[in-house]
């Protein structure tokens, strides 16, 4: 790997804290940074590089996955970080970005390259993008890099404006579109459950399969977030970016190649041929809901209207659920469910594969009593495992049948630990330049059309029942009735 300078603005930002430095740190202990490589942690505030190291050194100690190896490895990791006090308008900063960059060059030589993470506010990606253009600081497209965060763009019109822009300064693969979920080992295992193996690939599709489900439920209110989620929501925050991701890892077709593109084209198509809704169908497919205040875990919690930052009369939707198809082939005809919420019943990611219920003809009257289709069941977090339910005879001198589960599991506590986190996975990657898991300019263009219409309708037309759900619930009853009027019921994990 080439000798590696970082720069990552919004250095002393929640993200830097939580997730990017301590990513940094464990791939460091692994041995996967380039040998030469410095951080510089970009800000605002004026601190001084010793205090910026400790304030990261705090961070690795409480949110890093191996934080018991803090004290061994630090010293030699800190030496690699330092900090730039930073004014994103001032072309002071810049020069000073340029002159460490050259001196970089300088002492590790000519294959050295430059990686820009804009862990900030989207509004000022545009900002920092046109300085970085300015002063040739990202104008070697093999050697120079930048990371956006997401959300990219808030509706189509404005990540088209986005992409347009950034086209104009630098090449496609010198961007990288961030969406963490797809750095999940769980979301990646995906690839290797459908194509590495020969069970499932005869079967996936619209002769065997019934339906899909994807469920990403969180137990958490936005918390802090008040300002952020006024102008997202549960369907820009969420469904735009890693349901529909995860929705194409499901449908995609067999690559031919691993390389990036490849994979992306694939995705695309899935995107491409998301069922266009039209404004007037758009209740029959996409609910929304809102959480009113009530009880969480035995204390009062607020409703969404009631938090910090938050319009009191707020119609922003904390609850999305959608129909969607995928008009090709494989899936004619095969829903696509849906569903991601705040403050839900339970913690969990999974995607649920329910395939045709087998004829039961030859079996006595009360084997119906039992009978279940089966269902694949993938769990992306924090479970980590999949599931295969399928029939299985009671033991007993009658013929009862019961549903049962082949598990495979990730949930060893060895393994657990020799897991990379998503953001290990995806830094990695922005040094060693693969894009793979990044999402392309028109991959986010589709992603944002496909739920276009729904943001539209949603826009014009205000809710008449938020808030309509409790916290501890699972959203509002119209994405109960959405699934259940096709014969269906929302599938969860077993509690074990
Ligand atoms: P944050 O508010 O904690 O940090 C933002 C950083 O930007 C701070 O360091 C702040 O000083 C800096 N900043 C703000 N205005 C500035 C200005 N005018 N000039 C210079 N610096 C300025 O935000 P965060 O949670 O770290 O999120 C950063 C980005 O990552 C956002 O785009 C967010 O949507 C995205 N993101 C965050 C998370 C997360 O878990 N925190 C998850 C997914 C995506």
């Amino acid at each position: 790997m080439a000798p590696t300078l970082i720069y990552i603005f919004g250095g002393t930002g929640d993200l830097a804290h939580r997730k990017l430095i301590p990513a940094l740190f464990n791939l460091y202990i692994d041995g996967y940074l380039p040998g030469p490589f410095t951080i510089v942690g970009v800000g605002r505030s004026k601190i001084e590089e010793s205090t910026y190291r400790a304030q990261m050194r705090k961070s690795i100690k409480e949110f890093a996955r191996r934080s018991e190896l803090t004290t061994k490895y630090w010293s030699k990791f800190s030496k690699n970080i330092t900090f730039q006090t930073h004014d994103l308008n001032s072309d002071k900063s810049y020069k000073e970005m340029a002159a460490g960059w050259k001196a970089f060059q300088e002492e590790h030589g000519k294959e050295s390259q430059i990686i820009f993470y804009l862990s900030v506010a989207p509004q000022l990606a545009p900002v920092i993008a046109k300085r970085l253009h300015g002063h040739r600081l990202c104008h070697d497209p093999k050697r120079s890099r930048m990371v956006f965060e997401k959300p990219f763009g808030h509706d189509l019109a404005s990540a088209q404006e986005l992409n347009v822009m950034l086209g104009k300064l630098f090449r496609e693969e010198q961007i990288y579109r961030i969406d963490h979920f797809l750095g999940k080992e769980t979301v990646q295992n995906i690839l290797a459950l459908r194509f590495a193996n020969a069970l499932f690939e005869p079967i996936w599709n619209a002769n065997y399969i019934d339906h899909v489900q994807i469920t990403a439920a969180e137990t958490v209110s936005i918390e802090s977030r008040g300002s952020y989620y006024e102008s997202s929501g549960a369907l820009r925050d969420m469904v735009q970016n890693h349901v529909l991701q995860m929705l194409c890892m499901v449908a995609m077709e067999a690559p031919i190649s691993f390389e990036a593109d490849e994979i992306r084209n694939k995705k695309l198509d899935v995107l491409q041929a998301l069922r266009h809704m039209r404004p007037e169908d758009v209740h029959r497919y996409a609910v929304r809901g809102q959480y009113g205040p009530g009880w969480s875990k035995g204390k009062k919690a607020a409703g969404y209207r009631q938090e910090k930052a938050v319009d009191p009369q707020s119609n922003v939707e904390t609850f999305a659920a959608v129909k969607f198809y995928v008009d090709n082939w494989r899936w004619k005809d095969v829903p696509f469910y849906v569903r991601t919420g705040k403050t839900l019943a339970a913690k969990e990611t999974l995607i649920t594969v329910q395939f045709r219920p087998a004829p039961d003809y030859a079996f006595p009257d009360e084997a119906a009593h039992t009978w279940r289709p089966n269902r694949l069941v993938i769990g992306i977090a924090p479970k980590m495992d999949i599931r295969l339910r399928f029939q299985a005879k009671q033991p007993g001198p009658s013929m009862t049948l019961r549903p049962v589960d082949m598990v495979f599991s990730y949930a060893s506590r060895d393994e657990e630990d020799c897991q990379p986190e998503a953001y290990e996975t995806l830094l990695q990657d922005v040094i060693e330049g693969n894009p793979t898991l990044f999402m392309r300019a028109d991959q986010v263009e589709a992603a944002w059309k496909a739920i276009q219409p729904i943001m539209e309708v949603w826009g014009h037309k205000p809710p008449v029942d938020f808030p309509n759900y409790t916290p501890g619930s699972w959203g509002p009853e119209d994405a109960e009735a959405l699934i259940a009027r096709d014969g269906f019921n929302w599938a969860t994990l077993p509690e074990v």
